[in-house]
């Protein structure tokens, strides 16, 4: 650990030098999916965004433990359980195994403790005598409400002033509250709903109290690291850090990581808005290790637009990635001597990149180069450089969570997929081969017959596009 790891901090907006409380080891919370449907790419995002923290911090020598929480009660799946006349607590229990089905085909890492609402009821309810007993906390008919003025820091992360959000909320929104901004802890029952006894009568938490009792339960009072996607700023991790101050007294986190949006047509992806594509239907047809791909090849504080160029992009570096996983097993050393440089710096590279806020985009770039050295290379591999390219291929695996499926099924998959495309009048392998000899074409300068191909594919609504690394990706013309 040699290395200064830097996070760009949300509480500071600026990017920091990451120090844990305790040297060595991270306190890791990351806010989980509610469970009442089938996840959706851009929950995806958020998901491999925290098994990419999880992942790299390890890589580093970090011990961490992770917390990422499923929310188990909640309106929505009140909602959805009724219509479908089933227990609210058995729907979202069936929604958190799909949900494990999804995050295993993305390739992600089991976290250290992964609680649920419904299991984590009397520290919920001791945090809510805590802070009542603090002063922040007020109960009105069977309600617990969090008193917002209390907390004078409230906004700070979120950079809201606490006067504006009391001016900007209007008061008849619920006669229940003393002062505009105030939030629920704990609402009472409703008949059919699911509830639990309390010191205020039955009822059920209010959402954000949840993950600020399930990161003490595991944690202990204060974090090194909680990450979520950037719609949770406010109010909940805002909330998060009222509650957990007002209760704890002491500092709830020290550095807050937000992941930016997966937008589709240029909007959030998002249930409510109907533009979703689920995990389970995209994995199906490419494979999780396409999406994991797409997701990583963006870094994690940029919007991510989701567009065919974007998938077309992924399968290609993803055949690239495993063909090479499987080629250079094959590779022999060609003698004992030292490792070839360009090979031995590739980890050295990709770490940089990942301990400068975890630039996962930064990291494959480096990846790329190297291969295409290595590829370039093959006939000239000492025993050290034939060591540090599976080394180099663990780490992606291991950092990364790339080439961590077996390469030779990856690329049936996508064999499969390349098949149905040229079932429909397209065929990829053709497409791939003259793409192969245009870029032969162009190394030796032969413009003329580069030209000739991008002419040939374009009559047959191919278009291709040159990316940044010397690749060459296609796609069928809309
Ligand atoms: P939810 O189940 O809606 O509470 O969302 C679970 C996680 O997915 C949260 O961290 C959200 O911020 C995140 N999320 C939802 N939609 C998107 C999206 N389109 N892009 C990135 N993250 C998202
Ligand atoms: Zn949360």
């Amino acid at each position: 650990m040699a290395r200064e790891f830097k996070i760009h901090n949300n509480l500071t907006r600026k990017k920091e030098a990451f120090e844990p409380i305790e040297a060595g080891k991270v306190k890791f919370y990351s806010c989980g999916p509610t469970t009442y449907d089938f996840l959706h790419i851009g929950n995806a995002r958020a998901l491999v965004v925290g098994d990419l923290f999880n992942r790299v911090l390890k890589a580093f020598g970090y011990d961490v433990t992770f917390v990422r929480n499923y929310t188990d009660v909640d309106d929505k799946i009140i909602d959805r359980a009724k219509e479908l006349k089933r227990d609210a607590i058995e729907h979202a229990a069936i929604f958190v195994k799909e949900c494990e089905k999804d995050m295993n085909s993305l390739g992600m890492m089991p976290a250290s403790f992964t609680p649920k609402v419904s299991e984590t009821m009397p520290e919920i309810i001791q945090m809510i005598q805590d802070i009542i007993k603090n002063g922040s906390g007020y109960v009105v008919d069977g309600e617990v409400l969090f008193n917002v003025p209390s907390f004078p820091e409230y906004g700070k992360l979120s950079k809201k002033d606490l006067d504006s959000l009391q001016h900007g909320i209007r008061v008849e929104v619920d006669q229940k509250k003393k002062n505009p901004a105030d939030f629920v802890l704990w609402k009472p029952a409703k008949p059919g709903e699911p509830s639990w006894d309390s010191p205020w009568g039955k009822g059920r938490p209010g959402w954000h109290i949840e993950c600020s009792a399930m990161a003490k339960k595991f944690l202990g009072p204060t974090l090194d690291l909680h990450h979520g996607g950037v719609d949770l700023m406010f109010p909940h991790h805002e909330n998060e850090i009222a509650q957990s101050e007002a209760a704890n007294k002491c500092p709830f986190c020290r550095n807050w990581a937000h992941n930016e949006f997966l937008n589709f047509g240029s909007e959030k992806m998002s249930k409510s808005l109907g533009n979703v594509i689920k995990i389970r239907d995209f994995v199906e047809k490419y494979g999780g290790q396409v999406l994991r791909h797409v997701l990583l090849s963006v870094h994690y504080r940029a919007r991510l637009e989701w567009s065919d160029e974007v998938i077309q992009r992924a399968l290609d570096e993803v055949k690239r990635i495993h063909e090479f996983a499987i080629e250079s097993k094959g590779y022999v050393a060609t003698s004992s001597g030292p490792c070839d440089p360009e090979i031995e710096k590739c980890i050295e590279k990709m770490m940089d990149e990942l301990s400068n806020d975890f630039n996962s985009a930064g990291a494959l770039g480096q990846y790329f180069s190297f291969l295409r050295y290595a590829k370039g290379n093959k006939d000239n591999l000492t025993d050290a450089s034939l060591k540090q390219i599976h080394l180099t291929n663990k780490f992606i695996a291991d950092a990364l969570g790339l080439i961590n499926q077996d390469p030779q099924a990856v690329l049936a998959q996508l064999h499969a997929f390349e098949q149905d495309t040229s079932d429909s009048g397209v065929d990829a392998a053709w497409i791939e081969s003259l793409i192969e000899e245009r870029k032969v074409a162009k190394t030796a300068k032969n413009w003329t017959r580069a030209d000739e191909i991008r002419k040939e594919l374009t009559a047959k609504n191919i278009v291709l596009k040159d990316n940044p690394d010397g690749s060459t990706s296609w796609k069928i013309q809309g």
